[in-house]
């Protein structure tokens, strides 16, 4: 990736992009919703497909010129219908949040109601947070996790539904580290005849490989992100019955997109072509693996952890119980500076304010794509707990830092 013909007519983004590579390769990435896409999908959304018009779906478009830009599309589909087992696939949300949009659009009128997760317990933006349009347009209600467990408060989540009357009921999470019961949420769902909307964003890869359950098939319709743990480059995408098929393609294009990012369609093309395989299967197992070796291991060096542990590719400490005078924020800058790159985060019952919490989220996909196993991930962990035990402790941070460039250097990314 030398970025020559950037680096020929402008040298300013060239260094940038030359740089970023660089800090990619040089830290090692633990924001639970980041990944490494490889080289062939990088190459397919840096295509001249980025000059193309296909307003429409493939066979139906309203431009000429689209019979390779249909090819595309219809690979995506076919490769993600096999993928998770869906009716009907929507591959042209712009991104995860789209997707949501396109959900509500096809469904709610202005002024529905929407039953979500609360964000400061894992919920995300486009559930209906006032600063979304969700929020905006439609009337919110929110379930927490049970702030003793961590886990979902189902039964919290019932009584809401059945006092509120909700229209949709959004399941899936952002920093939610247990296996999601959709089939109980659905029960639900049944009982207040509302939609159900479960939004894989973070978990599609594993659904996909089988390492999460899926809610295909249970929920109504199914959302996700295309760059998380599944390695398709940044998209969303949403799933459904073919009942409902024709309102979710309406309500993508024309109800909140334009054109279809095709260059980004031929990204998910080759992502989802690439999760077909078996090693994709491997890889996801080892993601959620290496989480649970991050959880013992942080435990063991006495850290706490919302739910006591994790099921998928996240986990979620509460600095609180050991370290009551350090903050989300005073460890995400400390990590940062020792290349280790991970989000404060808050946690259920949080006492701070949202921009210094007291959590941190760290995730496992991106390691686990760099050839991270699990005891490459306990030594990350003994890493991390010494920066949180001595965070301004500058010589603490620089040991780190000198060890976490040898295990970058020992898990080349782009070669
Ligand atoms: C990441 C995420 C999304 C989508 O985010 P985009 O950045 O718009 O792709 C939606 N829902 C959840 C739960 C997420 O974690």
């Amino acid at each position: 990736m030398d970025y020559s013909h950037v680096r020929d007519v402008d040298p300013a983004v060239a260094d940038a992009l030359s740089g970023e590579v660089e800090r990619q390769q040089n830290t090692l990435a633990m924001i639970a919703s980041e990944n490494h896409a490889s080289e062939a999908v990088l190459e397919a959304q840096g295509s001249a497909l980025t000059n193309k018009y296909a307003e429409g779906y493939p066979d139906e478009r309203y431009y000429a010129g689209c019979e390779y830009a249909d090819e595309v599309e219809e690979l995506a589909i076919e490769r993600a219908e096999e993928l998770w087992g869906a009716e009907h696939v929507n591959v042209q949300p712009h991104s995860g949040s789209q997707a949501n949009m396109s959900v509500y659009l096809a469904m709610l009128d202005p002024g529905d109601k929407i039953l979500s997760l609360d964000l400061t317990h894992g919920g995300h933006l486009s559930h209906g947070h006032p600063a979304n349009f969700a929020g905006q347009t439609y009337e919110v209600e929110q379930y927490e996790v049970d702030a003793d467990t961590g886990y979902v408060d189902y039964e919290g989540l019932d009584d809401i539904a059945h006092e509120f009357d909700p229209d949709i009921i959004v399941s899936g999470y952002s920093a939610y580290p247990r296996e999601v019961e959709w089939e109980r949420i659905q029960e639900t769902a049944d009982d207040v005849d509302a939609y159900h909307l479960a939004d894989i964003a973070h978990i599609t890869g594993l659904v996909a490989a089988g390492a999460h359950s899926s809610p295909v098939g249970v929920a109504d319709f199914v959302t996700g992100s295309t760059h998380k743990t599944i390695r398709a480059g940044r998209g969303g995408i949403v799933m459904c019955d073919e009942e409902h098929a024709d309102a979710i393609d309406a309500a993508v294009f024309p109800g909140a997109q334009g054109g279809p990012l095709m260059h980004n369609i031929a990204g998910k093309a080759v992502g989802f072509g690439e999760a077909l395989s078996a090693e994709f299967d491997a890889y996801a197992e080892q993601t959620v693996k290496n989480a649970q070796a991050l959880a013992d291991r942080l435990q063991e060096n006495g850290l706490s952890l919302v739910s006591g542990g994790t099921d998928n590719h996240l986990v979620l400490v509460d600095l609180r119980p050991s370290h009551p005078e350090t903050t989300g924020k005073d460890v995400e800058a400390a990590l940062d500076a020792a290349g280790i790159v991970m989000n404060a985060n808050t946690v259920p019952g949080e006492t701070r304010s949202a921009f210094d919490p007291s959590g941190i989220r760290l995730g496992t996909p991106a390691l686990t794509t760099r050839g991270f196993d699990e005891a490459a991930t306990r030594e990350v962990a003994d890493l991390i707990t010494r920066v949180i035990d001595d965070y301004d402790d500058e010589e603490v941070v620089e040991e780190v830092s000198a060890r976490v460039d040898e295990l970058a250097d020992e898990h080349p990314l782009y070669e």
